[in-house]
């Protein structure tokens, strides 16, 4: 049995980030004053089937007790709980759209409940049901028979006729909050006996992304011979130093030394050496210095960075502090170049003679063309591509996000943000080729282009790219770069 089967929750209790619909569903309980059909709204892996499975089990329980829990060991829970009660009738809109299955549950609702005491229906991703099965079930929640409940869950609620949300109680589930999540972990690695580092769970928890499920999902990937360790877990998502690297680098060009700072702190917290840090940096610079080797002006930028760096790795040895050594260094980088200089390094001219390496230059733009061949969305409320712009994907962009289905493509596409739509193309810009590489991947292309056909009812035909911070535009932005700095740093470390 998987993790996240083993340790779903059971009652009202051990469900955890949903405290408001709980509460508000156990008052219910208690007054006998349950409605008779809601919708649970919210982030996939938030724990809406389970909450409904729960409130099944408390409206049947023939032994709730006092504090208005399922006992979990009567016929009925145990009917409930083994997938057995013919009263708890689960339909998944995601399947089939729902038409014969509303059509049954038309059908049958007028009959009593066979051995409980209400039927209950639960329809998951009911957003999925055609216009006809929402009308069907509409006729149904206007006048529904006292002995029927109806909980409808969907992770896209906007898709719902306000018909169909008017007749219900509606409850938006919240996405999990990192540390409730690695809290869970921590205890489900001890139930299992499993040696889990913090660090390895806080990054299974920021990847899951609010999502409990996904969230075990993971745990249970990672571990291995009963230990789950950050190196590994990193390794495993593709995570490695590359990506801090990257986004150091963009953080130099961009001038934010605060945020170069964060990234130093992060690598120091989570155990790995500086001075490998420092290499890495230098090794990633003179890459960047072979790319940029026709374009003069951009390679005395990175020549710059590379004296500044090698100068720091040098102290790193000797210094009191070793992270400060590094810190200096990120503040000389990051005036380097403007009017307030405080290094300027002179242009070495053995850099001419550097040969350029054939692997050294990198894929700067992908394309995906969905499959077209599979099976097209013939939903009414589905746009045309041509009726698509740019505001419609910036305006669904976290949804587009929250329907990729698979935590480390999500955390991926994280990285991107849509630039430009053009003859029925998307264009998405990346920080970290690292990311962009991770979408581009086949197996991981079928995940997004899901995500853009359950949102906007069409796979999308892409084109990814790096953001490629001109070093001459920075260069020339930042004149008056003091005030304006200031005023970004002042931006990092309040927040925006
Ligand atoms: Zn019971």
């Amino acid at each position: 049995m998987s993790l996240y089967l083993k340790y779903r929750p059971f009652n009202f209790k051990n469900l955890v980030g949903q405290d408001h619909a709980i509460t508000t569903l156990q008052n219910a309980l208690k007054h006998n004053a349950m409605t008779h059909a809601y919708l649970f709204s919210g982030p996939r892996g938030t724990g809406k089937t389970s909450l409904a499975r729960i409130v099944a089990k408390a409206l049947n329980c023939t032994n709730l007790t006092s504090d208005f829990e399922p006992c979990n060991e009567c016929e009925i829970c145990d009917g409930i709980n083994n997938g057995r009660l013919v009263d708890l009738i689960e339909i998944d809109a995601a399947s089939n759209r729902g038409i014969d299955e509303i059509r049954e549950l038309r059908e049958k609702i007028v009959f009593a409940p066979s051995q409980a005491r209400s039927k209950v229906y639960i329809i998951d991703e009911v957003h999925m049901l055609t216009k006809e099965a929402f009308n069907a079930l509409l006729k149904t929640l206007e006048e529904p028979p006292s002995h029927a409940y109806f909980i409808l869950a969907t992770t896209e609620v906007h898709k719902i006729p306000e018909t169909i949300i008017s007749r219900c109680q509606q409850f938006n589930f919240k996405r999990i909050n990192q540390s409730t999540i690695v809290k869970r972990l921590e205890e489900i690695a001890e139930q299992e006996n499993v040696k889990a580092d913090v660090e390895a769970l806080n990054l299974i928890g920021k990847i899951a992304n609010g999502g409990l499920r996904d969230a075990i999902g993971l745990f249970e990937q990672m571990t291995m011979d009963g230990v789950v360790q950050y190196e590994k877990v990193a390794e495993n998502l593709g995570l490695g130093g590359q990506i801090h690297v990257e986004q150091f680098f963009q953080c130099l060009l961009q001038r934010k030394p605060l945020k170069a700072i964060e990234i130093l702190n992060q690598i120091n917290a989570q155990g790995h050496s500086l001075q490998q840090f420092t290499t890495d940096i230098i090794a990633y610079l003179r890459e960047q210095m072979l790319i940029n080797l026709t374009n003069s002006e951009e390679v005395q930028t990175v020549i710059g960075f590379i004296e500044i760096f090698s100068d720091a790795k040098i102290k790193i040895t000797q210094a009191i502090i070793p992270q400060l050594a590094l810190e200096i260094a990120v503040v000389k980088a990051c005036n380097f170049g403007t009017s307030g200089n405080i290094e300027s390094p002179e242009v070495k001219t053995e850099a001419k003679q550097v040969k350029v390496e054939k692997n050294v230059q990198k894929p700067e733009a992908v394309e995906i063309k969905p499959d077209k061949s599979s099976e097209s969305d013939e939903s009414a409320e589905n746009k045309e591509i041509s009726e698509l712009d740019l505001n419609e994907f910036k305006e669904n962009w976290q949804r587009i996000i929250d329907n990729i289905e698979t935590p480390f493509v999500r955390m991926s596409f994280v990285d991107s943000e849509p630039v430009k739509f053009e003859n029925g193309t998307l264009y998405l810009s990346f920080n970290s080729s690292t990311f962009m590489d991770k979408i581009a991947n086949s197996s991981n292309q079928a995940v997004v282009q899901k995500a853009f056909e359950t949102v906007l009812g069409n796979k999308i035909n892409l084109k990814l790219e790096t953001k490629k911070v001109s070093l001459n535009t920075v260069l020339k932005k930042d004149e008056n770069v003091n005030d304006s700095n200031m005023a970004e740093m002042a931006k990092e470390v309040f927040g925006n």
